[in-house]
């Protein structure tokens, strides 16, 4: 086989155009360095898909994000966007859990859930000790599920917690690391003490925000859906941005990293850049890593994913009984149904269904039920529809079923995660010119990927900038200078 040598000799090579890569590539560019971002998709994006057809929207993947930092408004405002930013409808505040086989709402007032009959009387008590009872003081990992059965009680665990855990995670409480998987709640904790206290405190702040600050901390996507951002990002990179090359090998020298990549047109290529990110999935940054550091590669390797199918419907609002009036509805474990939630995109968003219709996204699988993603397409299509037709009254066939089933859909912070982020630092510090991104590391929401990426950016080309300054001072005076890692650049 022929090797296409590439003779783009780049600054910096970012395997993987997902939101991670994209970001990174962007404000890398935009710091003056020469960037070429490799995918093996034909499409950028990654995780981030949308598919418009029937004239229903459906996001197959992410279907909004918060501008939960500054990273994510800066990048919003730097791409131009933010005429096409639509945040969630008023109706879509309510949400609902499914409790002994129907939809019942989640207050977020607590004379309101006290009432509600989500809980027991006696778990309901449980939860009113909870600002009583003592922060947990030192370091040691924490499960999310003896978090809650240590403050909230094992009720709430079954009723509240698992299903929001399934409801981002697809996950299983018992096997996630407290203080990764809800960074969040963990400090609330340690600021508040409890997480009564903590509410409080958020609804006094709350209630001292202006308008327009309260409308930016809801949910938003954009009028073409998630895949907007994906797309304005690889408008930007243009012929940087490479679709349908996949990277096979990794050769590290001391000053550059040679990419062996196959592209579909030009077959086994080869690129040499002086820096290297892979914002690819942890599975498959560890088979690139395998024959340059053993250790990392495995506690890449080491990641578990849960996997999810992710179902589209369209219906005719006639064909449906409940008035979805809300975000959409979870599903507690203990329920023992085979969908772990859906979202009602048309009541979320608008312009997600043609006028009298609706659209609805449902998950199915996930860390509870890995075993029913071994069934084919139809087969899962028919369990979700049976699923909706008893939990909210869906009668007759769809206007339009879609369905994404995502194998390795989302890392898992498990209990050793802590000893994985370690692994990966001492890695960067001891190979200089690899870096490793992506949602496996500090946070699986786009908002967390676009800040990691924007601050990783940040580094490289202060590095960069810095080396190549350095290497201009010894061009100028030799003797004066004892080489340092970022003069290695
Ligand atoms: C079903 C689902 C729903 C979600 N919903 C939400 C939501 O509503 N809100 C939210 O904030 N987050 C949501 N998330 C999470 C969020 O979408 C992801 O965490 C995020 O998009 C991941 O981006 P990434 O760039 O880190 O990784 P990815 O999107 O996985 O991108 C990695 C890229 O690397 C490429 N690649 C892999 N191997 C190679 C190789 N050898 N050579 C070249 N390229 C390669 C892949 O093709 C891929 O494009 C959801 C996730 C899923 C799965």
């Amino acid at each position: 086989m022929s090797i296409q040598k590439d003779t783009f000799s780049c600054d910096v090579c970012i395997v993987g155009a997902g939101i991670t890569g994209l970001t990174l590539a962007y404000y890398l560019q935009s710091a003056g360095l020469r960037v070429r971002v490799l995918e093996k998709a034909s499409k950028p994006g990654g995780v981030m898909q949308t598919e418009i057809s029937d004239g229903f929207l459906f996001d197959k993947g992410p279907n909004g994000t918060f501008f939960k930092s500054q990273a994510v408004k800066q990048l919003i405002d730097d791409l131009g966007l933010q005429a096409r930013v639509q945040f969630t409808n008023e109706n879509a505040a309510k949400r609902y859990l499914v409790k002994d086989g129907k939809l019942q709402p989640l207050s977020n007032q607590p004379m309101a859930f006290l009432t509600s009959n989500l809980l027991s009387w006696r778990g309901k008590l449980r939860l009113c000790i909870e600002p009583f009872l003592r922060a947990k003081s030192g370091g040691s990992r924490e499960s999310v599920a003896d978090f809650a059965r240590r403050r909230l009680g094992q009720e709430a665990l079954d009723r509240l917690i698992d299903p929001l855990i399934a409801g981002i995670y697809a996950g299983n409480p018992e096997k996630l690391d407290f203080h990764f998987t809800l960074p969040r709640l963990a400090a609330l904790e340690q600021q508040y003490g409890s997480m009564g206290r903590a509410l409080l405190a958020m609804k006094r702040a709350r209630r001292k925000k202006s308008a327009s600050e309260l409308a930016k901390s809801k949910m938003f996507s954009f009028d073409g859906g998630m895949h907007v951002l994906a797309e304005s990002l690889s408008r930007q990179l243009g012929d940087a941005l490479m679709l349908g090359a996949e990277v096979q090998s990794l050769e590290q020298s001391p000053n550059s990293v040679e990419v062996k990549y196959y592209d579909a047109v030009e077959g086994m290529c080869v690129l040499n850049a002086r820096r290297l990110v892979l914002a690819t999935p942890a599975y498959a940054s560890a088979a690139l890593l395998a024959p340059i550091h053993t250790n990392t590669a495995d506690a890449l390797m080491n990641i578990n994913y849960s996997p999810v199918a992710v179902a589209f419907h369209g219906y005719e609002k006639k064909q449906i009984e409940h008035p979805l009036d809300g975000f959409g509805f979870l599903v507690p474990a203990i329920e023992n149904r085979k969908v772990l939630g859906s979202i009602w995109s048309s009541t979320k968003f608008l312009n997600r269904a043609p006028d009298g219709h609706v659209a609805l996204t449902t998950f199915i699988g996930g860390e509870r039920q890995p075993e029913l993603l071994q069934n084919d397409e139809d087969t899962l299509i028919k369990i979700v529809e049976s699923e909706l037709r008893d939990l909210i009254g869906v009668s007759g066939q769809p206007t339009s079923r879609k369905i994404r089933i995502l194998p390795k859909a989302i890392p898992q912070f498990g209990l050793q995660h802590k000893a994985v982020l370690e692994t990966i630092t001492t890695f960067e510090a001891e190979h200089h010119q690899i870096r490793i991104a992506g949602n496996f590391l500090k946070g699986v929401g786009v908002a967390d990927c676009i800040a990691n990426a924007s601050t990783m950016a940040k580094e490289i080309a202060e590095e960069y900038h810095a080396g190549r300054k350095a290497q201009r001072d010894v061009r100028k005076n030799p003797q004066a200078y004892e080489p340092t890692p970022t003069m290695r650049i």
